[in-house]
């Protein structure tokens, strides 16, 4: 079936975007790498008269990394750059890992991280990992910039914190303090293929066999990615023993409130969210022991 009909527009500055985007209201859509518009467009989920595409904007690609300022990832940025990226792969190894498992190869030499966030669907990969590391979201709109904790950001299924007219341009991931270590660990149906029908982010830093500090972000069991506070609030300060580890899995999954959906059971989803709750944990505990 051919996609319906829509004007294609091209701006090559922020501002010429945002300016678009409010001009078109409603009828008016961002277009990173259209892997998920596309697809909904398609299929007549969504029937936008404006597409207003971000891939001519100069620099918006760009990936950028210092110990200071930390990693910044463009909202063009693909998700297989992400993947690959030497300094990705050396001070955010599971920012990498969460992008490679991102659908396929395809997919991802089209599609954005960026874009993965702002389509906002609960499962989606690189959620729970960014939102463990502490990421920000940098937006531009019609009334200047801001900046939000990707924590923040997700409203519902498909809804953002975004207002009309605005746009990321960016997310920011901070350094990660020394002692931390992070995992992230997916659950699918077809391996890599699909989205996860579980995903969840941890992040440990370490004081000897102290815990100072962990965010466990669980994907695709909530309306929206969901930190686990209480989960998280049994650990710091803590001797992060086996035991407690479990314990406070446990009460992660306990958190969650998954659905019964294509990809599994809400009962599977609550199982199996203890036990990826733990092996993540115990990666992160082993990472940050050994990072200086
Ligand atoms: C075959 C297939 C397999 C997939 N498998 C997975 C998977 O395993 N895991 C997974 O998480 N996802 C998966 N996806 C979903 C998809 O590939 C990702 O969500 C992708 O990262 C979206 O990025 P994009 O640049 O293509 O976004 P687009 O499709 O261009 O945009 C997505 C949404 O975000 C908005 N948007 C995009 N960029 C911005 C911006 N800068 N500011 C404001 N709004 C913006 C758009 O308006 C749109 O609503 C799969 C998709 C396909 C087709």
């Amino acid at each position: 079936m051919p996609a319906p009909h829509f004007d294609y527009l091209a701006p090559t500055t922020v501002d010429e975007a945002v300016a678009a985007l409010v001009k078109g209201g409603k009828d008016a859509r961002v277009m990173a790498g259209g892997t998920d518009l596309m697809v909904k467009i398609r299929h007549r989920a969504l029937f936008p008269k404006q597409l207003i595409s971000l891939k001519r904007i100069d620099g918006l690609d760009a990936i950028t990394f210092d110990e200071k300022s930390g990693l910044t990832i463009g909202a063009t940025a693909l998700l297989a750059d992400v993947a690959s990226h030497p300094m990705i792969r050396k001070h955010y190894p599971t920012v990498a890992e969460a992008a490679e498992s991102t659908a396929n190869v395809q997919v991802r030499n089209m599609g954005t991280v960026v874009g993965n966030l702002c389509n906002a669907s609960p499962s989606a990969d690189n959620a729970p990992t960014l939102i463990a590391l502490n990421a920000a979201v940098n937006i531009t709109g019609p009334n200047g910039t801001r900046s939000m904790p990707l924590d923040e950001f997700f409203r519902g299924p498909g809804i953002t914190a975004l207002e009309t007219g605005e746009i990321v341009t960016s997310i920011v991931v901070p350094t990660p303090p020394a002692h931390t270590g992070t995992a992230y660990i997916s659950i699918s149906q077809r391996g890599q293929l699909d989205c996860s029908a579980i995903g969840l982010g941890a992040r440990v830093t370490m004081d000897g066999n102290r815990c100072t500090d962990v965010r466990i972000v669980v994907g695709a069991c909530a309306p929206i990615p969901l930190r686990t506070k209480a989960a998280e609030k049994m650990l710091v300060g803590q001797e992060l023993t086996d035991d407690l580890i479990r314990k406070a899995a446990q009460k992660a999954s306990d958190e969650t409130s998954p659905i019964t959906d294509v990809r599994a059971s809400a009962e599977y989803r609550q199982k199996v969210t203890t036990v990826i709750a733990i092996r993540a944990l115990i990666d992160a505990r082993k990472m940050a022991k050994r990072k200086k």
